[in-house]
């Protein structure tokens, strides 16, 4: 079994090195603006549109007509073109709830370029005469200074550059995607010995229970606005929809989802800070199993709300674990609510049962406690217990029916 990793460290450009940067991704961005267009008329037109390979052949065909495109990598073009297959296939599959017709973007949201093939980007070596662990090969842009502690093992497979604005100048960082082998893992889990490890949980909306016992909410503040939310609700709900008062009711409804977001933000921004600076490995789920959400919002609102703070949260954590050193693991959720942290004995509970009793060894825990202790041991390699059913196959196969039925 292989599990596919990801590492972030951030980049410390030269200025030269940072402008050819800021050409590549200004060349994705345009090429898939491009092939976007020209996607969107031929729907318009009845014609199917072309396939990866013809999209790629697209890409290469614009690079060449456009010259400031000189010095940017084909590969990283071509990839740009399988993003835009890829986005019109999510939309027609509609793989997503969220899936819409792929748009033409703007200068600002395009912040990203990923190298795809192993010979585009590496490490420094001992023959560069470079320090691996300072240096990264960058294909036509040359060595890069990075930062960060995670070791990467296993065979890498992309890399994504990013750019992100945290302050008046735009951070640059590179996200690596690699597989590996699960003798890799475990072996990788051994030689960190690291001293903070933590598993966190993100359980009901946007509260998260760490391995360390503690339970923090970000939306500890946002009780007031919820209220004001419930009495607006009720109010619009006697009210004709093309009403002026409604209209001017809903206005003031979006205001309070703005303030409820901008506090929301604050509150993952430190907190995912504190978990990144008070430690060198992080463990989290990477798919958030069904939680409840308040019962003032619509189903929708509030699968909205639950998927976004998770990704907000995930984001943040990302960046500033790079910045930090701190290890970001993502490991299968599956089960991590259902056994013992301790012992390792099965026990079964549905979502309203909220704390987790040990038949078994006696162990008492708030239920996302035990489960995010079960998450840093599954992190590290280190299974609870040793329960034959204890498959991961099986277990996979058990956790996406869980996550659809959790979802309804
Ligand atoms: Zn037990």
């Amino acid at each position: 079994m292989t599990t596919v990793r990801s590492a972030v460290y951030k980049l410390y450009p030269t200025r030269q090195q940072e402008d050819l940067m800021d050409l590549f991704r200004k060349a994705v961005g345009y090429v898939q603006n491009s092939l976007v267009e020209s996607c969107k008329s031929m729907l318009d037109e009845g014609v199917v549109i072309p396939t990866t390979f013809q999209l790629g052949a697209m890409a290469r065909d614009i690079r060449r007509k456009t010259p400031w495109m000189e010095p940017v990598p084909v590969r990283i073009l071509t990839d740009a073109a399988q993003r835009v297959k890829l986005s019109f296939e999510a939309y027609f599959k509609k793989s997503l709830p969220t899936a819409r017709i792929p748009k033409v973007k703007s200068d600002a949201e395009m912040n990203s370029f990923t190298y795809t093939m192993n010979d585009a980007f590496r490490f420094a070596s001992e023959k560069d005469g470079l320090d691996p662990s300072r240096f990264i090969r960058l294909g036509k842009i040359g060595f890069v200074r990075y930062r960060g502690k995670t070791q990467i093992k296993g065979k890498m497979k992309t890399a994504t550059v990013s750019r992100r604005f945290e302050g008046a100048r735009p951070s640059w960082y590179i996200s690596i995607t690699c597989e590996m082998r699960e003798y890799e893992f475990k072996e990788l889990a051994l030689d960190n010995r690291p001293k903070g490890r933590i598993g966190i949980d993100l359980g009901l909306e946007t509260r998260v229970a760490t391995s360390e016992g503690l339970l923090v909410s970000v939306n500890r503040e946002l009780s007031e606005y919820e209220k004001q939310i419930s009495k607006l609700n009720s109010r619009m709900a006697g009210l004709d929809r093309n009403s002026a008062e409604y209209v001017k009711l809903k206005a003031r409804r979006a205001h309070i989802y703005k303030k409820i977001r901008n506090k929301r933000a604050d509150a993952t921004h430190k907190l995912a800070r504190q978990l990144a600076l008070e430690n060198d490995v992080l463990v989290m789920e990477d798919i958030p199993v069904g939680n409840i959400i308040d019962k003032s919002y619509s189903r929708e609102r509030r699968k909205e709300i639950r998927d976004a703070a998770w990704d907000d949260l995930r984001s943040k954590l990302e960046y500033k674990c790079a910045d930090s050193g701190c290890e970001l693991i993502s490991v299968n959720p599956a089960y991590t609510s259902q056994y013992c942290s301790v012992c390792g004995a099965f026990v079964e509970k549905d979502q309203t049962v909220r704390v987790h009793v040990c038949p078994r060894c006696g162990f008492v825990a708030d239920r996302d406690i035990n489960a995010a202790i079960n998450i840093l041991n599954k992190g590290l390699g280190l299974q609870a217990g040793s329960d034959p059913k204890h498959d991961e196959s099986e277990l996979e196969v058990q956790s996406s029916r869980d996550s659809t039925q959790n979802r309804e």
